[in-house]
């Protein structure tokens, strides 16, 4: 039925048709079972976004009672439902507190980390229209970044596969150096060379480009789907400096890091950052129900609110925005995060993930790098250590990697940008089922061996 019937996302069809479907049955706690009845800890919480871990009765129960209370309530023409207000208020507080954001002013909802980086991508033209400044509109990402796969949001995002087969990216968009000093810096290289030079890149894109014509600057905290790449020394503090001198907003794509992934509540507290828009998605319910939302700065907010009597309605919003369900998933979700510390457990545990792959792993002759923060962890697969030459072109180690590894009972993700295995747990997940899983995970990568040197022979 699923060959006949289902047009799968970001999936071979060819491969679908071979080999058809893997079906997942059921799931509780960090353990997803398989139609066939194998257990597989679920070392991606789905696609980085299970946070507090599967089969929460809570969040079944909140969604049931908030289906039977208002089972729909949209936001339009000033309409509201107490959830939605509740979580807006309750995600600025959170902010403002645990990010080290008090200039965050108010809340958008929509569905999906993509829709809340299109949101943030009218945002700001609307924003630089009601100035006076309408020739102010690119936006500069980064090679490597992951944004989404709208339009908008595909265009944002820096990896070629999402755009060669679509005629992306529009007009508009520009994307900048990677920030990855471990592939990307030049042998000899300091990490304070490298960020010297990508700051460089990023103040010829600017002259080149002219600074009236440039809105705004899109990151993630950490680039989670380009390969876990943490940002180099002084990166940040630096790009912030340019920013300011030249009048750009930062948007802060914090999709993946928020709640609690890194082992702090959000990327922005942990790296300092002062964003004018954020973009919240998967941990915010979850993922028991589709819900993103834009937090965005009092410098955006108080334009708008000051244009508001000439502008009439910002006509932007979804059916879903604020839907009372996901807005009732969503508090229910924060609670349960609050109740059972489960960012100080990933703060807690995050560093033992590492520690144990690396111990496993790091003399392995085909893993170059082994990185990652709280309980976002990246292995990076090089036919070279030494040389660092990377596997040929058209290979993929880290899929062959990915493939034994669900043999062994452990779920673990192939990136789409560079050969690296993403590792982002529940926060919920104990030292003990961390040590099953590297246990596991590092039988896959010598399972995987043979085929890996031939791969690296090229
Ligand atoms: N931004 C980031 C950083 C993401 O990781 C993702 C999803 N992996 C998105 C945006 C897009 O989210 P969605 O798939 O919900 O549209």
């Amino acid at each position: 039925m699923d060959r006949a019937s289902l047009f799968h996302p970001v999936t071979s069809i060819h491969d679908q048709q071979t080999n058809g479907p893997q079906i997942y049955q059921s799931a509780s706690g960090v353990e997803l079972v398989s139609a066939e009845g194998k257990r597989l800890i679920d070392m991606g919480a789905g696609l980085w976004c299970v946070n507090v871990g599967y089969g929460r009765t809570e969040l079944a129960d909140a969604a049931a009672q908030a289906m039977r209370d208002l089972s729909f309530q949209h936001l339009f023409g000033g309409a509201a439902s107490e959830p939605s207000i509740r979580l807006a208020d309750r995600l600025l507080s959170l902010f403002r507190e645990r990010a080290g954001a008090p200039h965050m002013a108010r809340v958008f909802f929509g569905t999906s980390g993509s829709d809340a980086n299109d949101t943030a991508f009218k945002l700001v033209r609307y924003y630089n229209n009601l100035r006076g400044k309408p020739a102010k509109k690119k936006i500069i990402s980064r090679i490597g970044g992951y944004h989404g796969v709208t339009h908008a949001s595909g265009s944002l995002t820096g990896i070629d596969g999402y755009h060669k087969a679509f005629d992306l990216p529009v007009d508009g968009v520009l994307h900048t150096s990677c920030p990855h000093y471990f592939t990307f810096g030049l042998p000899g290289e300091t990490e304070e060379g490298y960020t010297n030079r990508l700051i460089a890149d990023l103040e010829d894109m600017i002259a080149r480009e002219g600074a009236d014509t440039i809105a705004a600057f899109i990151a993630e905290p950490i680039m989670g789907t380009g390969g876990v790449f943490l940002p180099p020394t002084g990166y940040f503090e630096r790009v912030q400096a340019v920013l300011d001198r030249h009048d750009i907003l930062l948007i802060v794509d914090e999709v993946i890091t928020g709640f609690g992934r890194l082992g702090e509540w959000f990327g922005t507290g942990a790296y300092r950052l002062r964003p004018d828009i954020v973009s919240l998605a998967k941990g915010l319910t979850s993922a028991y129900f589709p819900m993103s939302a834009s937090i965005i700065s009092d410098r955006i907010w108080s334009v708008l609110a000051d244009k508001s009597a000439e502008t009439g309605a910002f006509m932007h919003g979804f059916t879903y925005s604020g839907h009372p369900v996901g807005a009732a998933v969503a508090l229910a979700n924060l609670d349960l995060i609050e109740r059972e510390g489960l960012v100080e457990n990933a703060a807690a545990v995050g560093p033992h993930l590492l520690d144990t792959l690396k111990q496993a792993l790091a003399d392995h002759p085909f893993v170059g790098d082994i990185r990652g923060h709280g309980l976002m962890v990246g292995i990076e697969f090089m036919a070279d250590k030494a040389t660092k030459r990377q596997f040929p072109k058209g290979t993929a180690p880290h899929r062959v990697v990915a493939r034994h590894a669900t043999q062994h009972g452990v779920l673990t993700r192939a990136l789409p940008f560079l050969p690296v295995n993403s590792f982002s747990p529940p926060l919920s997940i104990t030292k003990t089922q961390i040590d099953i899983a590297v246990e596991r995970y590092s039988a896959a990568v010598k399972a995987a061996e043979a085929e890996l040197m031939s791969l690296a022979r090229g």
